[in-house]
């Protein structure tokens, strides 16, 4: 192994011994399993309860040996299968969970929570529950114990009464979903975050699937987008798979030829799960239809989108406009959608050189796809009907953005329209991660800015993997930084 290589494994090492692989791989199998609440243990307790895009857990504390226990679990399972897994009724609401105290491995554990009785359930924020403990006489504790969750009906009111909900045993999927929409509720992009990293783990498994890579012509674009993912995707864990990518690259697809194989091997493009193996998990948060075939991947498509646009820097501006371009048109697998889309890229002359420029540029042609859209549903019937497409923002959003209205036109503020975009795809997008202090450190932001300068850079000259490699790393190690600088003085290796 190269030095160069050394650098870079100790770089990427340091990265992911800061996050919690495992606990993701151990979500999605449990998802898998037929039991649907996830088992936790001393090992995975933290970081499962620390990844789940849930807003509110239940942990049961019980012993595989106690007789009620077992008479409890088909109720438990009952209820755990509205919130639990891709075929959850409702999603990413609440993540129930259960720790076996019988288990040796896993007394500590439930000492911490004061477990008094088999079966006992806890309620509470999942965060609340990492590193988190529990005693009788503490009032002031977010975590509750459940007092009347002994048959599923009677937990499942336990819930709805905590959280204002209405949930039914019976309910199927897509019932009572969205009471409101989410146009007039400013909150609710923080659950977006989640759907970012939906929609690029479904992108990149849409490349693999239709082996999408067939040209030198679209590996460059491929990597293009990887770059901007490694430097400005807003999770930390895509990031790091972007860069995981890059650093392979040339391994994977050597002359533009990629293997596409899930062998769990490292040596296909398959084998390396751009936001982690936990993701995709099956299903949409802030992007979930009414119906089973409306929003989902699209929606997240553009959330992703405009989501870079707001992080990148006015030199990387141009870069990112082409490199999101090319993505679409190479890799968007809905062929109207991709003409569209081509044809207003296509329609930019001049290069952008602010990024405020490009800001507006995503956003006014993701509202020329509305205004479309508006006709053709309203005549099709083909529309989510709980979310109807309009002209976004819509006053109840932002009030300022409108410096007059009439039934034919808007006449917008690009000031407020910038600011109000700025911050809503930039910190209220990713206001949850940072509660649960997943995000990146402002150090790692500076980084991965000043990388897709190099990015820039990049297009003047043939883009090579290793000059990738060196772009992607320097946002995840301080020695694979050190190697980008040394690196930097070098001539790029020409493809
Ligand atoms: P979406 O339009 O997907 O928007 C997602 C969210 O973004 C909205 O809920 C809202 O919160 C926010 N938003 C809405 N407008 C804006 C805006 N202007 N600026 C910032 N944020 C906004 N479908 C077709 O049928 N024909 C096409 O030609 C077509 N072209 C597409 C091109 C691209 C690049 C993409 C990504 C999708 C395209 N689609 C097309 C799909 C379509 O635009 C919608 O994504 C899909 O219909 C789902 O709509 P939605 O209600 O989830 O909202």
């Amino acid at each position: 192994m190269s030095l160069v290589h050394l650098l870079l494994f100790a770089g990427l090492v340091i990265a992911a011994s800061s996050s919690s692989p495992g606990s993701r791989l151990i979500l999605r199998e449990i998802a898998d399993q037929k039991d649907k609440a996830v088992e936790l243990n001393t090992t995975n307790f933290d970081s499962v309860l620390k990844d789940t895009p849930a807003k509110y857990a239940v942990v049961e504390f019980f012993a595989h040996w106690c007789p009620a226990c077992r008479n409890y679990k088909p109720h438990y399972e009952k209820v755990a299968r509205l919130f639990n897994g891709p075929d959850a009724i409702h999603p990413g609401i609440v993540l129930m969970t259960r720790v076996d105290c019988a288990m040796k491995t896993n007394t500590n554990l439930c000492d911490k929570f004061s477990v008094s009785h088999y079966p006992m359930l806890f309620w509470g924020p999942p965060i609340k529950f990492v590193s988190g403990s529990w005693e009788p006489k503490k009032d002031k504790s977010e975590i509750l114990v459940i007092d009347d969750g002994r048959t599923a009906e009677r937990l499942l009111n336990w819930i709805n009464k905590q959280i204002g909900s209405s949930y039914g045993l019976d309910d199927q999927k897509f019932e009572n979903e969205h009471a409101l929409s989410n146009i007039t509720n400013y909150n609710q992009i923080s659950q977006a975050v989640y759907d970012v990293e939906e929609a690029t783990a479904e992108a990149f498994d849409i490349i693999l699937a239709h082996k999408a890579i067939k040209s030198s012509e679209t590996g460059a674009s491929f990597i293009r987008f990887i770059q901007l993912l490694a430097a400005h995707h807003l999770s930390r864990r895509c990031r790091r798979g972007a860069a995981e990518i890059l650093v392979n690259y040339d391994d994977l697809c050597p002359s533009g030829n990629c293997s596409y194989e899930k062998s769990g091997g490292n040596d296909t493009l398959g084998n390396f799960p751009i936001c982690g193996k936990d993701v995709p998990r099956g299903y949409y948060m802030f992007c979930r239809g009414s119906k089973n075939d409306t929003r989902g991947f699209s929606c997240g498509l553009w959330v992703l989108m405009h989501s870079l646009s707001v992080r990148i820097e006015d030199g990387e501006s141009h870069f990112a406009f082409t490199a999101i371009c090319d993505f679409v048109n190479n890799f968007f697998m809905c062929d109207e959608c991709r003409l569209h889309f081509n044809d207003m890229c296509l329609s930019v002359k001049t290069p952008f050189k602010k990024a405020r420029d490009f800001v507006l540029w995503v956003w006014s042609t993701h509202n020329k796809v509305n205004e479309r859209l508006m006709k053709d549903e309203a005549s099709l019937g083909t529309g989510d009907p709980k979310f109807p497409k309009i002209i976004w923002p819509p006053k109840e959003l932002c009030p300022l953005c409108y410096l007059s209205s009439n039934q034919k036109s808007i006449e917008w503020d690009h000031d407020h329209v910038y600011k109000f975009l700025k911050n809503y795809y930039g910190p209220k997008l990713v206001s949850l991660y940072k509660e649960k202090s997943v995000s990146g450190s402002k150090e790692e932001t500076v980084a991965a800015t000043e990388d897709l300068t190099v990015a820039t850079n990049a297009l003047v000259v043939p883009i090579g993997a290793a000059l990738a490699i060196a772009i992607a790393s320097c946002a995840f190690g301080a020695l694979a930084c050190y190697w980008r600088t040394q690196q930097k003085n070098r001539k790029p290796r020409r493809r």
